[in-house]
């Protein structure tokens, strides 16, 4: 084994790229990003003016169940500082009987990513979107929009699994079985705002959450940012839809659906001072809804060996990304 690819950024491309290194560290890993950036579902925004605000994941959510490695990673985030206990002054937050404490990211949930990246001797690609994938001598192929091709002797995917089936050219690999247990995984569809601001108001001050989730049919979840992650900087506000509205307006033209979102804030927040900037993002597939029946990761081919993994394969978080990210390890070391 000489060339891995993995395919995909976010947190489970990170760490598993992170345990794979640890373990066979003379392979070429190399990570295929459709995006300019790292970070998939756990990215920071930044304003015109350099602001920013988490649109992705909010919380990290330690539980009682952990793994050794997550102990580890949970020790070292600490203490590195890159999570930090959450403020107290969240409204609403739904309790887990797992739960053992809450934690922030005071540089942005983007910086838990990178994080594992600066410590890995690996090439990202960025705006390397795949779109087709094929395999011959004992190789697998990858070809993406921007007409790049590479060979890997071995490829691990961590996109959503409805990304995956976009793949030109993976099925004719499948068995039926798998292909049908592949489509059977749902996510559920969020838009996300952010709000930047140039300057301070009374209004950040006063109020005396951080975050709250709220019972409304739109908006679902609102964060004043910076105060969220006890950072200092320019006022910055995420808003997060409802799944239901987020189903419904899906393919809808995004500026038609920005104002239904602003309007709605609006009028639930009508002190809420007007924004310099507004950001909105479409999550088309923010959180697994239906998992895929196998647990952790699935091997899609033995030779070459294709192994396919990520949140839709446990659960959306990042307890949930880490042991996907070390179910793939696994199998991946026991099929070499
Ligand atoms: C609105 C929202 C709120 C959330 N809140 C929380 C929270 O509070 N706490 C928590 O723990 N989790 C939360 N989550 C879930 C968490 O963000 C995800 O479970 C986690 O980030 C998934 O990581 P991943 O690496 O598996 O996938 P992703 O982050 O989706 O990474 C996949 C990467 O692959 C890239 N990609 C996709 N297709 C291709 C392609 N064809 N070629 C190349 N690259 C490609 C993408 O650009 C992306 O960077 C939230 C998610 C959302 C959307």
């Amino acid at each position: 084994m000489n060339r891995l690819g993995i395919i995909g950024c976010g947190i489970t491309g990170a760490i598993t790229a992170t345990l794979l290194k640890q373990e066979l560290p003379h392979v070429n890993i190399v990570i295929l990003e459709k995006s300019r950036g790292t970070g998939g579902r756990m990215s920071t925004a930044r304003s015109s003016f350099g602001s920013s605000v988490d649109l992705g994941a909010q919380f990290i959510t330690k539980t009682s169940n952990l793994s050794k490695t997550q102990e580890k990673f949970y020790h070292h985030l600490l203490e590195d500082r890159v999570l930090q206990p959450m403020p107290e002054n969240v409204e609403g937050l739904r309790s887990i009987s797992s739960a053992t404490g809450h934690f922030i990211c005071p540089q942005g949930s983007g910086s838990l990513v990178k994080y594992f990246l600066k410590k890995l001797d690996c090439d990202i690609l960025f705006g390397h979107r795949v779109t087709k994938i094929s395999s011959s001598d004992s190789k697998w192929k990858t070809i993406c929009e921007n007409g790049a091709t590479h060979e890997f002797d071995a490829l691990i995917l961590t996109i959503p699994v409805p990304q995956v089936l976009q793949l030109d050219g993976l099925t004719s690999y499948l068995e039926s079985e798998q292909l049908e247990n592949l489509k059977a995984v749902e996510y559920c569809s969020r838009f996300a705002v952010g709000f930047f601001y140039k300057n301070e108001s009374s209004f950040f001050k006063d109020v005396l959450w951080c975050a709250k989730f709220l019972s409304d049919d739109i908006i679902r979840y609102c964060a004043l940012d910076v105060n969220k992650r006890k950072a200092t900087g320019l006022p910055s506000v995420v808003f997060h839809t409802s799944k239901e509205f987020g189903k419904a307006y899906i393919d809808q033209d995004a500026s038609v659906v920005q104002d239904i979102i602003v309007q709605r804030i609006k009028q639930i927040f009508p002190e809420m001072p007007v924004p310099e900037e507004i950001r909105c993002h479409k999550w088309r597939f923010s959180q697994v809804e239906k998992k895929y029946c196998e647990q952790g990761c699935t091997v899609l081919s033995r030779k070459p060996l294709l192994i396919c993994g990520g949140d839709g394969f446990l659960q959306s978080n990042f307890e949930g990304c880490i042991a996907s990210a070390e179910s793939i390890v696994q199998k991946f070391l026991k099929k070499l």
